[in-house]
C-alpha cells in the first residue's frame, strides 16, 4: 500500500502484539484499518512507543488524501479522545490513518 500522504512511499508493517499497522517510513504516518486503532489504545500506552515519532509535517494534516486500500477520499474526523488531532478516516472500508506524532496525542489522554 501507497503513503496516502507522501508521494510513492509504500507502507511497512510494524507488528504489536497480534494487530500489524502500516507506517509510512519517511512521514511516520499510520495506517489502522477497522478497529485496530481501537484494540491498540486498549493496551498499555507503554506497548505502542515504537509507533510514537518526533517527525511531524504539519502540512499534511490538512492534506486531502486517499484510502490506500480502496482509493476513497478519507474524511477528515476530530478525534472523541483527543480534539487537537483530526484523523482521515475512510467512509468505505473504516481505515483511519493518523500523521506522524498523533498516535501520542491519543495515548497520552490516558
Ligand atoms: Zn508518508
Ligand atoms: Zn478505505
Amino acid at each position: 500500500m501507497k503513503c496516502p500522504k507522501c508521494a510513492d512511499e509504500s507502507l511497512e508493517r510494524v507488528k504489536i502484539r497480534e494487530t500489524e499497522v502500516d507506517r509510512c517510513p519517511r512521514c511516520c504516518g499510520l495506517w489502522f484499518d477497522e478497529n485496530e486503532l481501537r484494540t491498540l489504545l486498549g493496551i498499555e500506552p507503554s506497548e505502542l512507543r515504537s509507533l510514537e515519532t518526533q517527525t511531524v509535517y504539519p502540512s499534511h494534516n490538512s492534506k486531502p488524501s486517499e484510502c490506500p486500500r480502496d482509493g476513497d477520499r478519507l474524511l477528515r474526523v476530530m478525534s472523541r479522545r483527543n480534539r487537537v488531532v483530526v484523523m482521515d478516516v475512510c467512509p468505505s472500508c473504516r481505515g483511519i490513518w493518523l500523521d506522524g506524532g498523533e498516535i501520542q496525542l491519543l495515548t497520552a489522554q490516558q
